[in-house]
């Protein structure tokens, strides 16, 4: 029965027979040379062996059955069509065999051209090309020489020596100066590499040579360099290529031959425009082997007018038929023009947006297909400051892109020394071992952060991503020893002041200044270019698809935010509220003397004058950024860290008293703040005293913190203003808890609102399995849901946010445990099952209950798209994702097919 099915299967298409959209079973040329041949285009003959027939020769060792006489077929009806035989003495077909993937895979498999030439052939071919002996014996000694490297796996180099031999003996440097003797003496070098690398001669059989040709495309598929590159683009492995057999045309038959590639647009800026490279008398490996220098393609036309006038016409019409920007590979023999390849070009993230914008104004596609073709990954490169790496400078070590961007400035090693330099107008790079929330300050006054240790989420990550702020993550081969202010990396010793530079993209850390450029995709989002007016096409373009992906979405999109700055910034980003005020961040600074007040407080009367003191702080917070926010939700959350973030860390508190002590000085504060430490200490903090549970167990801390939210905007409204907050409850995990904060949080709130019309919601994180296993139940105590995505994942795998990124991740993305971090994207199977099953059981408990996520995954592409389908209404994220956020929730709201170019 198996035997019956293959021997039905069709392995083999002639270009007639296929079309642009069959890249699966053809391959990415070869289903782009049927679209060509079908649009009449001047395309050599051929036809296409399917990737099925690779997949099968890869999974069994042997040619399916039924591809040999599928071959033979096709091969006689393009002897027909060409009227010559393949490899015939007298007057020879010669044909190429390529490769051709569903995914462009550039240079990773083989190709093998001249097939069907041998001893006898080669005469018949000079007799072809006018008597051109010369030609014939060079194209002969291309097949030897690619046939063994390909085929048989003879050394290269070996072939490559022979060649450098001649020339030396003729005392030549160039190729185009030996003549058809000394090609033929090649032909005969060539011979015996083969011979002696294989044991046996070199086939003369051309059925032989199609065949073998045919089979080491197929095992090119699984060649080492190939299975690598797939890796890192994350091609399937188990697609298999194509294999294209193309009667050969020759651009090396004299100067009125050629060879070239073209771009339809400039695919670095999006420019229109012709460009491309030309090389008179050559082959296509000439061109890519850089042997000889090419000249722009506008030269054809002084060359070739005729053929120049024709390729500028079938550029025009492939660009409207793929109404998309084109590359093309293209040969002129005897001054007939033959196209060999096309597709849709690569292009750079800016080339994306500009291209798409015309293809909008010249009618070929309309805003939701300009949208479609450009993604919230490429928006973000474009809204970083690069480096202008026009000459050579070197890395001196790489860590982690852990924010993108490009920074250069002066080391320092404290926040202090940061803030100070700062303040005296210098740029200035901090660099740690790895930071901690006391180091925010410094933080913000650096230009970019620099950590020898911690991963993609590690707190100056998370931090410095939040702030649009470069930092380099992880960088361990930097030993960082802050007492002594210096560096050192590899022979190089980093003293405070000397400057280094630092790419947040790429993770590479250069000694000295590199230049940097800034943004104008940011200076428009912050409204300093004005996009009616500008010349930028960049920016008239992301305008225009922002505007109408704004027009497109259903999510709406908000900002983490905890000053007015971040808030202001944001909401000029386009944010529509705050989805997340961390208010940890407000107890920090000058602020923590009051807060260890709180702590050490030994009975009601000094916790509750702790607490008086910091309410009036508190309520200035929120009263800036509910004016910012004016009109806008703002969603604050109670404070959620374990307390010892707020207080010194153990050894140094130690250490201090320690040495206090024997100096004989009096110690009793430090003393009780070290009991206090050691009172409090976790072993696993992040599931242990905080959130809700502080709530719960300090009492007055949430009171304060609600009251000062609700006197706040109050104080707004009085003045005109109008503030929409929302208090949240973090790391709820029972809906216990939320009812217990809540009746408390409503007593207060009734009593400070009085009249004034100010609405407060009380809502939840789900961030803890628990709460998004009972969310039925925690729904009706919360009027909104955020889905604490960060923490949610922590919980959900079991993994520290703050260690395995650096520790194990790299294993888990080798053996493809999983593709990309679980907290740079949402985990759909796992994580986002969670979000669904809360989701669906809240909204059932409460119709209308208003869902949204606050996590990092809020400004992920991907996770966006998989939140839209959830249904939740908003996501919120730092500020500088703000705009990939609104972009890539209307994509998500126009994909319908799932084919997008993410
Ligand atoms: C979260 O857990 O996703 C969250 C937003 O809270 P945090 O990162 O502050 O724990
Ligand atoms: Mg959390």
């Amino acid at each position: 029965m198996a035997a019956h099915d293959s021997v039905e299967r069709k392995y083999v298409y002639d270009f007639a027979e296929g079309n642009k959209d069959l890249k699966d079973l053809l391959g990415g040329k070869g289903a782009n040379l049927a679209e060509m041949t079908n649009l009449g285009l001047p395309v050599p003959p051929g036809f296409t062996i399917t990737t099925e027939a690779c997949k099968a020769y890869l999974t069994t060792g042997r040619e399916p059955d039924g591809l040999a006489a599928q071959i033979e077929a096709h091969l006689e009806s393009l002897e027909r069509e060409m009227g010559r035989r393949l490899g015939d003495p007298d007057d020879p077909l010669l044909v190429s065999v390529r490769s051709g993937a569903k995914f462009s895979m550039p240079g990773m498999m083989e190709t093998v051209l001249n097939v069907g030439l041998n001893d006898r052939s080669v005469v018949g071919l000079s007799a072809q090309a006018g008597r051109n002996d010369r030609f014939a014996w060079d194209s002969y000694r291309r097949l030897i020489q690619m046939f063994g490297k390909t085929v048989c796996e003879v050394p290269g180099e070996e072939f490559e020596h022979a060649l450098d031999e001649i020339k030396r003996a003729k005392g030549t440097h160039d190729d185009l100066d030996l003549d058809a003797d000394d090609l033929r003496g090649l032909v005969g070098a060539y011979k015996k590499i083969f011979a002696k690398h294989t044991g046996r001669e070199f086939p003369q059989e051309p059925r032989e040579q199609l065949d073998l040709a045919i089979r080491a495309v197929f095992d090119s598929w699984n060649a080492e360099r190939a299975v690598l590159y797939r890796r890192q683009e994350r091609i399937p492995a188990d697609l298999g290529t194509a294999v294209n057999v193309v009667a050969m045309v020759f651009g090396n038959l004299g100067p009125d031959s050629g060879t070239g590639v073209a771009f339809t647009r400039d695919p670095g800026s999006g420019a229109q425009g012709i460009y491309g490279d030309y090389l008179a008398n050559a082959q296509g490996e000439d061109v890519v082997a850089g042997i000889r220098n090419t000249v722009p393609l506008q030269e054809l036309e002084q060359l070739d007018k005729t053929s120049y006038d024709q390729l500028l016409g079938i550029m025009a019409r492939l660009e409207e038929h793929y109404k998309d920007l084109c590359d093309i590979e293209f040969t002129i023999e005897r001054g007939k023009l033959w196209m060999l390849q096309t597709r849709v070009g690569k292009r750079t993230a800016a080339a994306a947006f500009v291209i798409a914008g015309q293809l909008v104004d010249e009618g070929l596609i309309d805003l939701d297909e300009a949208l479609h073709r450009v993604n919230g990954a490429q928006l973000a490169q474009l809204m970083f400051p690069r480096f202008q790496l026009d000459h050579e400078f070197e890395a001196v070590a790489k860590g982690i892109g852990a924010s993108p961007g490009a920074a250069s400035g002066k080391v320092v090693f404290t926040s202090a020394r940061a803030v100070e330099l700062a303040a005296e107008g210098e740029a200035v790079i901090l660099v740690r071992r790895e930071t901690n929330p006391d180091d925010l300050n410094g933080m913000i006054a650096a230009r970019g952060i620099l950590t020898s240790r911690g991963g993609k989420t590690s707190h100056a990550a998370v931090v410095a991503r939040g702030m649009g702020k470069t930092c380099v993550s992880g960088a361990d081969e930097l030993d960082v020893n802050v007492p002594a202010k210096r560096f050192t990396v590899g022979d190089h010793v980093v003293n405070e002041g000397d400057v280094v530079s630092i790419d947040g993209t790429t993770g590479k850390v250069y000694l000295g200044e590199v230049p940097v450029m800034p943004s104008e995709v940011v200076q428009y989002f912050e409204g300093e270019l004005d996009p009616e007016t500008t010349d930028d096409a960049l920016v008239r373009a992301v305008h225009r698809i922002m505007t109408h992906a704004d027009a497109a979405r259903r999510l709406r999109v908000r900002t983490n935010a905890d000053t007015g700055a971040d808030a202001a910034r944001a909401r000029r980003f386009g944010a529509e509220g705050i989805g997340l005020c961390r208010t940890e961040h407000m107890f920090l600074g000058d602020r923590r003397e009051l807060v260890e007040r709180l702590i050490l407080a030994s009975g009601e009367r000094e916790r509750e004058d702790a607490l008086a003191a910091l309410l009036p702080l508190q309520r200035a917070d929120f009263i800036e950024i509910f004016r910012e926010m004016d009109g806008l939700p703002v969603t604050v959350r109670l404070i959620d860290p374990p307390l010892h973030e707020f207080l010194p860390p153990l050894e140094q508190l130690a250490v201090n008293v320690a040495v206090a002590q024997e100096r004989g000085e009096d110690v009793a504060k430090e003393e009780a703040l070290l009991a206090a430490v050691r009172r409090m200490h976790e072993e696993n903090p992040m599931l242990g005293l905080r959130g809700v549970r502080l709530g719960l167990v300090i009492p007055g801390l949430f009171a304060m913190q609600v009251r000062a939210i609700a006197e706040a905007a109050v104080a707004v409204v009085r003045d005109g203003g109008t503030a929409c907050p929302e208090i949240m409850v973090p790391l709820v995990g029972a809906v216990q808890e939320l009812e217990t904060v809540r009746a408390e949080a409503e007593r207060i709130i009734a009593e400070v609102v009085g009249d004034s019309g100010v609405e407060v919601l009380i809502g939840t994180m789900i961030e803890v399995p628990r709460a998004a296993l009972t969310a039925g139940q925690i729904a009706e105590a919360a009027e909104f849901f955020s889905f604490g995505t960060n923490d949610l994942t922590q919980m959900g795998w079991g993994f520290s946010r703050d260690d395995v990124e650096g520790a194990f991740f790299w294993r888990y993305l080798e053996l493809g445990i999983f593709g990309i971090s679980p907290f740079e994207s949402i985990d759909t199977d796992g994580v986002g099952r969670l979000i669904r099953i809360a989701a669906e059981e809240g909204r059932a408990a409460r119709p209308g209950l208003k869902l949204g996520v606050c996590g990092e995954h809020g400004g992920d592409p991907d996770s966006v798209h998989f939140f839209h389908s959830v249904g939740l209404d908003y996501v919120s994220c730092s500020p500088f994702r703000v705009p990939v956020a609104r972009l890539e929730a209307g994509r998500a709201a126009i994909t319908t097919t799932g084919s997008d170019s993410r």
